[in-house]
């Protein structure tokens, strides 16, 4: 069996507790990011729903926006995490988004997000969540609501306006988990042949 992944979950403010019991469920080993430091060895990292306003504050202050911005492997940002990566905020994300643009906190809402190509819809938590206002071109959209992009996917970033990490529904963190799983292999492609491989070669 292949070594489990290392995923990061920024742990400043928010739903990163709820974020971590599914990674860990889903057979990852999370670390909880409160430093620049604990990004070293990551094989991805999530960025929570909380309040993006507190969020970027702290990351500020302990000097994790540049950290996140020089972290080269796959994010999942939700909610927040989601407006922290746009184009206003840290700028990795090629998209602007409307915060708190569904309505007030007792509009919050859950609803039934479409995914693309299949055909059991994703139950979604909406808690005054970002509206996406533009795309990229690069951008796919991978789930609806009415008609709507929810969720979104830019080269290694994944970006939910909803929480997944609040119903017992997995396919996003699965999702998110195969981009990391799928980078890992490459990083492992571009390395030096082993001595393995040598002998192999040397053999025949
Ligand atoms: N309204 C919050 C913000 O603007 C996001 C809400 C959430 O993450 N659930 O940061």
């Amino acid at each position: 069996m292949s070594a489990p992944l290392n995923i990061g979950v920024l742990a400043l403010q928010g739903a990163f507790r709820e974020h971590a019991r599914v990674l860990r469920a889903l057979g990852a080993e999370v670390v909880e990011v409160r430093v620049p430091s604990q990004l070293d060895g990551l094989d991805g990292l999530v960025l929570p729903g909380g309040e993006s306003t507190t969020i970027v504050r702290l990351a500020e202050l302990y000097r994790l926006d540049e950290a996140i911005c020089g972290f080269a492997g796959p994010i999942l940002g939700t909610c927040a995490g989601m407006i922290v990566l746009d184009r206003e905020h840290l700028g990795l994300a090629d998209l602007s988004v409307d915060r708190n643009a569904y309505g007030r906190q007792v509009r919050s809402f859950e609803a039934d997000v479409d995914l693309a190509g299949e055909a059991e819809p994703l139950r979604g938590v909406f808690i005054r969540a970002p509206r996406i206002r533009a795309l990229g071109d690069g951008v796919s959209v991978l789930g609806e609501l009415d008609g709507e992009p929810v969720l979104v996917r830019d080269g290694r970033l994944l970006l939910a306006s909803f929480h997944p990490e609040l119903t017992d529904d997995t396919r996003v963190h699965e999702r998110f988990l195969e981009m990391v799983r799928a980078q890992a292999h490459e990083g492992e492609a571009s390395l030096p042949p082993t001595n393995g491989k040598e002998e192999i070669r040397v053999g025949a």
